[in-house]
């Protein structure tokens, strides 16, 4: 994937530098075409701080009044991560469901790039040239 430089825009509610990775495309996708960040629900997060503090893509800012993140670059998440998610203690990050990134994996040709990339320094092929050229409309095979 071309390592592209994104601008720094500002900085967040703790000073730290914020960059614009919107304009960062996804395997050759537009960031903004995917609808990939976190919601969060404001009626079970305690406002601990943790998605904020630990989001090293800085999608959340904080909202000092109210002690509670806001989703304040939701194109600055990278596509497929849910780790706020997993480590939110209220569970109050939702992410949409695994199957809608799955299809945009298949939309990018994500496999067949990511496969390319290995094949150059892999000896021996574990892959079908179905599985890695799963098409949008078609679920990537299942092994086994
Ligand atoms: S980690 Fe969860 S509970 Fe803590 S501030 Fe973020 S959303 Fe709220
Ligand atoms: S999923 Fe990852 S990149 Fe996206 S907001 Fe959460 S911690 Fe940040």
């Amino acid at each position: 994937m071309p390592n592209v430089e994104a601008p720094v825009v500002g900085k967040d509610a703790l000073g730290r530098p914020v960059k614009d990775l919107s304009v960062v495309p996804w395997w050759g996708v537009e960031r903004k075409e995917i609808e990939w960040y976190p919601k969060i629900n404001y009626d079970i997060c305690a406002g601990c701080g943790i998605c904020f503090v630990t989001c090293g893509r800085r999608v959340f800012d904080w909202d000092s009044e109210e002690g509670k993140p806001v989703v304040a670059r939701p194109y600055n998440c990278m596509v497929g991560c849910n780790t706020c998610a997993m480590i939110c203690p209220c569970d109050a990050i939702e992410f949409p469901p695994k199957e809608y990134i799955k299809k945009w994996v298949a939309k990018g040709r994500v496999t067949k790039k990511a496969f390319e990339i290995v094949s150059q320094i892999t000896k021996k092929s574990n892959m079908s040239e179905e599985e890695i050229t799963a098409t949008p409309d078609q679920d990537p095979p299942k092994k086994g």
